[in-house]
């Protein structure tokens, strides 16, 4: 099948039993699938699946168990065939590599930037997709990171992880108990495709789903050529832990403001310039009234945009790209610029809860 991530030669072997033929008797009628379809999908059984609809694979008579093996029970008891290798490890950039080069999709349910970037990472390095998907309170998303296909990864959108605790995880915000099993299945259905090699994978496209208002979005996403591990020029080689990562990066401090005094300046009229240089897709998932977009990757060729006599506030998601935005600005001689510390992530938080948060 052509577009399948499984090589031809891996499926010639690979015979479907009298019990399969039945079991999976509903696929093998979708000329979209067929008998060989089902053959890639069986040949790719080496499924890593203890983090996809990790919510379903445990019950109640679990709790107090692994959650590999809780899991591994659950899928034996769909389906006894399907070989499961557990790994009872932290997935870290000590073994991130020597794990992923032995499948041939990653499928991406972490609920930390630690995880999300190594995974990233790993999978730009060994070339393997990676299908991605977040949830968060009532909003949940998904795609394919693939630069090997096409596609971006996930640096192209987020070059650097948040500072550590400025983003809550799930257990912080809370998540709508169904949500993950939406979003799962969305990357289930993603991996199948892959791995028959039909229709159009969602790579270069994230579909974001609000659960509150019933609302299916897709956002067009761009491969960037500064990524720092994809790009042109990359500056990532290897694979990093996120605790390294975030010491490393102690950043000059840059003239700052809160986001209640950003506040208090747009509630007493001051005089001033919002300059938001976050990305055109994040633009649209969230803004804060009155700021004017210029991506980081735009602002040295469009300072002739900025006012030079009033105050500048620069914001971004979480505040570092910001951070980037004032010194550069700085050293174009703009002396009344500051950072909005926490980014929109923060005026949502404090400010304005009805700022969607991403
Ligand atoms: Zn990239």
């Amino acid at each position: 099948m052509k577009g399948s991530i499984i090589d031809d030669q891996r499926t010639t072997a690979v015979q479907l039993s009298t019990e399969e033929l039945q079991r999976y008797s509903r696929h093998l009628i979708m000329p979209e699938v067929t008998a060989d379809g089902q053959r890639r999908l069986k040949a790719f059984d080496n499924v890593d699946l203890s983090n996809l609809q990790r919510q379903i694979l445990h019950g109640t008579k679990d709790v107090g168990r692994g959650k590999l093996e809780s899991a591994q029970d659950r899928l034996r008891d769909i389906n006894p065939k399907i070989e499961i290798e557990l790994h009872q490890c932290r997935f870290s950039s000590e073994n991130a590599s020597e794990i992923v080069f032995n499948y041939d999709v990653v499928v991406d349910g972490s609920d930390n930037f630690a995880t999300r970037y190594l995974s990233n990472d790993v999978c730009v390095f060994e070339q393997k997709p990676n299908v991605y998907g977040s949830v968060f309170r009532f909003e949940g998303q998904t795609t394919v990171f693939a630069p090997h296909l096409g596609g971006p990864c996930y640096r192209c959108l987020f070059p650097e992880p948040p500072p550590p605790d400025s983003v809550p995880n799930c257990a912080q915000a809370g998540v709508l108990g169904v949500l993950p099993g939406i979003i799962g299945m969305l990357q289930a259905i993603e991996t199948i495709k892959l791995i028959v090699g039909i229709g159009e994978p969602l790579i270069g496209r994230l579909l974001h789903f609000d659960a509150l208002k019933v609302k299916f979005r897709e956002l067009n996403l761009r491969r960037d050529a500064q990524c720092p591990v994809c790009g042109e020029n990359p500056t990532i080689f290897a694979p990093i832990d996120y605790d390294q990562f975030c010491g490393a990066r102690d950043e000059q401090a840059v003239p700052a403001i809160s986001v209640h005094e950003l506040k208090r300046k747009t509630d007493a009229r001051e005089a001033f310039e919002l300059i938001d240089v976050r990305e055109p897709f994040e633009y649209e998932i969230a803004r804060i009234d009155g700021a004017k977009l210029i991506p980081l990757g735009e602002i040295a060729e469009r300072t002739d945009e900025l006012q030079r006599e009033q105050p500048i506030v620069v914001h971004c998601h979480s505040g570092k790209r910001s951070a980037q935005a004032v010194r550069l600005l700085q050293r174009r001689g703009f002396g009344n610029v500051y950072n909005l510390e926490g980014g929109i992530d923060a005026w949502s938080d404090q400010i304005d809860p009805t700022v969607p948060k991403y």
